[in-house]
C-alpha cells in the first residue's frame, strides 16, 4: 500500500519503520515540507499511523501558486486535443491502478474495498467526461448582428483554480475538481483532506505519467491556514470546496471577498419517503444500502426515512437486514460496514444517538457498542436505527454522518413533503412508491436538488451536474457537467468584422490537412 500511497517518497524512506512523510507537489517536484507542524494520517480500523502530513508553510503555498501561474500561459495555449488526450491516458491509468487506489482508500479512510472501488470509479467517470472537452468548449457565432458585423463568443480558461477536499471520498472529489479544470486549460492547486491524502497523491502521479506538464497540477497540504491562503490569494481565480457547513460557509464568504468564483458543496440530511404501496423487499434493501453503506459517511446517504402510514413492518424488516450486516475492517471479505473516520467522529455519532434517546426516540437497533474481533481499537459503529424521531430533536437537526438511520412518520404524502422541505438541507431525496401520480407530485413539490424515484442515492453522472440545493450548496454553478465547465472558464465575446471565411472545404480527391 505504501509504495504508491504517498507520492514521491524515496525508497529508503519507505523502508524505514517510522511513518513516511507526505510530500508537497510544486511545479512537478515532490517537495519535503519545512513545516513545523505535522498531522498523523491514521488507519481508522487499527489506529496505525500511516503517514505524517505537513501543514504547508506560507512560503511553500506561495511557491505552489507561482508554479501554477507560470505554467498557465503555455498550458492554455496547448491544443485542446492534446489536453484531452492526457485525460484519455489518465482514465486508462486509473483503471490500471484501480485496486491500488482502492487499497489506499480503505487503509486511510476505512470504507470497504468495494466502496473504495466505487469511490475511484465515480471520479473516473468525470475524467471520461473531460476527454470530450473540445465539444464542450465550442463557442457561439452569429453572422450579421449588424450589417457586415459578426459576433462570436469563445470559451477560455480562467487561470489558477483551487480545490479543497473532504475526507469521505478521497479519490472521487479530487477527480470532480482538477480534471475538468485542467482540461479546460486552467492550472490547479489541490488541497486534499488532511485525514486521507494518499489517493490524491497517487492520482497526481498518474496525471504526470499521463503527460500532464509540471506545474499544471500542484498539491499543498494543511488545514485552516492553507485554506485561508487559498481564499485570499489574488492569483487564484476560482475555488471548489466540498465538506462541512462551517468550513463551506466560511470559505464561500472569504473567497468571494477577493472576487473569486466559489462553489461549495456542504452537508446533508437526505430523506427517503416510503408510501404504503412501495415494493417491500427492494425498498428495504435500498434503504439499508443507502443508510449504512460506506458507514453512512456519504453526503448522499439516506439518513432519514419518513413512513407514510404504518411503519411497524418496515422497521422490523430494516432491523433484521441491518443487524445482518458485517461490521469489520474494509479489507475483510464480505465486509459491509467499515469504521468511521476518527475517534472524535465515533464519539459525536454516539452522542447524537444518545441525545435522540434522551429526547424520546426509540432505539430499534443500537450499534454503539459493536465489537470487532481483532480490531478492538477501530472506530466502529454498528448500524443503528432510531424510531419516533421528531424534527425538534438534535439528532434530526444535525447531520450525523455515521451508520445511523432515523425513522419518522407522516399521515400523508403532503405531510411527508412538508417534513422534507422544512429541513434546512436540500442535497438529495427519494420516494419509494408504485404510483406514478405520487412520484410525479413528489418530484414536482419537493424542494431538493437531486430526486430519486425508487432510486435511493440519485447522484447524477457527470454529463449532468451535481445539484444540491439550499443548505447543501453555496454558489451558483454546480460541480461537473455544463455548470462545472462554466465555473472554470470565461466566455470572451468577440465582436467585429471577419475578413476570413471560417468554412473549410475539402474537394473530392483532395486530402484535408497533413
Ligand atoms: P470538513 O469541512 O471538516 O473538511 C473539508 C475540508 O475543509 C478539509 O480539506 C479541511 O482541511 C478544510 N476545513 C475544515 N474546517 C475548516 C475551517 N474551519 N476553515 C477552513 N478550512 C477548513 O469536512 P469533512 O469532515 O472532511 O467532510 C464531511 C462533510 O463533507 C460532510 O458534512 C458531508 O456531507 C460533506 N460532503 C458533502 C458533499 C456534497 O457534495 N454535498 C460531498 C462529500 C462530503
Amino acid at each position: 500500500v505504501f509504495s504508491r500511497s504517498v507520492g514521491g517518497l524515496a525508497v529508503a524512506e519507505r523502508e524505514q519503520a517510522s511513518p513516511p512523510k507526505v510530500k508537497l507537489l510544486i511545479g512537478g517536484e515532490y517537495v519535503d515540507s519545512q513545516a513545523v507542524e505535522w498531522i498523523d494520517v491514521i488507519n481508522p480500523a487499527t489506529q496505525e499511523v500511516i503517514s505524517k502530513l505537513p501543514l504547508a508553510t506560507s512560503h511553500e503555498f506561495e511557491a505552489a501558486v507561482k508554479a501554477a501561474k507560470e505554467a498557465f500561459p503555455k498550458w492554455r495555449s496547448t491544443p485542446v486535443t492534446a489536453r484531452q488526450r492526457i485525460m484519455l491516458k489518465l482514465q486508462e491509468l486509473i483503471r490500471r491502478d484501480m485496486d491500488k487506489l482502492a487499497a489506499n482508500i480503505t487503509t486511510e479512510q476505512g470504507k470497504t474495498l468495494a466502496d473504495a472501488r466505487g469511490d475511484v470509479f465515480r471520479g473516473l467517470e468525470v475524467v471520461e467526461q473531460a476527454c470530450g472537452m473540445a465539444n464542450a468548449q465550442m463557442g457561439e457565432f452569429v453572422e450579421n448582428v449588424s450589417s457586415g458585423i459578426d459576433t462570436y463568443s469563445i470559451r477560455q480558461p480562467l487561470g489558477v483554480c483551487a480545490g479543497i477536499c473532504p475526507f469521505n471520498f478521497p479519490a472521487m472529489i479530487p477527480l470532480w475538481m482538477f480534471p475538468m479544470a485542467v482540461t479546460c486549460g486552467n492550472t490547479f492547486i489541490l488541497k486534499p483532506s488532511e485525514k486521507d491524502p494518499g489517493a490524491a497523491m497517487m492520482l497526481a502521479e498518474l496525471a504526470a505519467e499521463a503527460g500532464l506538464p509540471a506545474g499544471v497540477l500542484n498539491i499543498v497540504h494543511g488545514t485552516h491556514d492553507v485554506v485561508n491562503r487559498i481564499c485570499d490569494d489574488p492569483d487564484i481565480k476560482a475555488v471548489s470546496f466540498v465538506g462541512s457547513d462551517a468550513a463551506g460557509m466560511h470559505i464561500y464568504a472569504r473567497a468571494s471577498q477577493t472576487g473569486k468564483r466559489v462553489q461549495c458543496n456542504m452537508g446533508a440530511k437526505n430523506h427517503g419517503v416510503v408510501l404504503p404501496d412501495a415494493a417491500f423487499e427492494s425498498t428495504v434493501n435500498a434503504l439499508v444500502g443507502a443508510a449504512f453503506g460506506a458507514a453512512g459517511q456519504r453526503c448522499m446517504a439516506l439518513s432519514t426515512v419518513v413512513f407514510v402510514g404504518d411503519s411497524h413492518r418496515w422497521e422490523e424488516a430494516l432491523k433484521q437486514k441491518a443487524e445482518a450486516l458485517k461490521v469489520t475492517v474494509g479489507t475483510e471479505p464480505g465486509a459491509d460496514v467499515g469504521p468511521v473516520i476518527s475517534k472524535q467522529a465515533k464519539e459525536r455519532v454516539c452522542n447524537l444517538v444518545e441525545s435522540g434517546v434522551q429526547a424520546g426516540a426509540r432505539l430499534v437497533l443500537d450499534g454503539r457498542n459493536v465489537r470487532v474481533p481483532g480490531y478492538e481499537h477501530g472506530n466502529f459503529v454498528g448500524p443503528t436505527i432510531l424510531s419516533d424521531v421528531t424534527p425538534d430533536m438534535e439528532c434530526y437537526k444535525q447531520e450525523i454522518f455515521g451508520p445511523v438511520l432515523l425513522c419518522m412518520k407522516a399521515g400523508s404524502l403532503d405531510e411527508a413533503i412538508q417534513i422534507v422541505n422544512n429541513n434546512k438541507y436540500g442535497n438529495g431525496t427519494a420516494i419509494f412508491t408504485q404510483s406514478g401520480a405520487a412520484a410525479r407530485l413528489f418530484q414536482h413539490e419537493i424542494d431538493v436538488g437531486q430526486v430519486g424515484i425508487n432510486v435511493p442515492i440519485p447522484v447524477p453522472l457527470p454529463f449532468f451536474s451535481f445539484t444540491g440545493w439550499r443548505g447543501s450548496f453555496a454558489g451558483d454553478l454546480n460541480f461537473y457537467g455544463k455548470a462545472g465547465l462554466k465555473k472554470v472558464e470565461l466566455v470572451a465575446i468577440g465582436c467585429g468584422l471577419l475578413y476570413t471565411s471560417m468554412t473549410s472545404v475539402c474537394l473530392p480527391g483532395q486530402k484535408f490537412g497533413p
